[in-house]
């Protein structure tokens, strides 16, 4: 499944949509079988994992230790995080222990919105 479009509905101007990725896990309600993921751009950068076309069935965050974490290795939050590394929407900059500054990279071509 390569999904390119959302899936479920999504109102907001300053997410970028990283993709769909089949899931069902212990991350989304029974019979979820796919989220939706973005980059949201905001005075912090996040993360959003849609699950329904409801406003609430999303869940949003990022802390950077789920990378080295286990336990969230199936956290689509952490999927999306790595795509938008992968596509260099976002990078970041290790400071002491977890402190790390986010460098967000945007331009509007490519139908990506970048920015700072
Ligand atoms: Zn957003």
């Amino acid at each position: 499944m390569n999904i390119t479009k959302p899936v479920y509905k999504h109102d907001c101007e300053e997410c970028i949509f990283l993709g769909n990725l089949s899931y069902s896990g212990r991350w989304v309600p029974q019979g979820v079988i796919s989220v939706d993921l973005y980059y949201h751009h905001g005075t912090i950068p996040t993360f959003i994992a849609r699950y329904g076309d409801d406003g609430p069935e999303y869940f949003s965050g990022f802390q950077i230790d789920w990378v080295l974490r286990d336990d969230m290795r199936d956290y689509p939050l952490l999927e999306a995080f790595k795509r938008a590394v992968k596509k260099e929407i976002v990078t970041f900059r290790l400071d002491k222990g977890y402190e790390y500054n986010w460098i967000v990279q945007f331009q509007k071509e490519d139908g990506y919105l970048w920015a700072d």
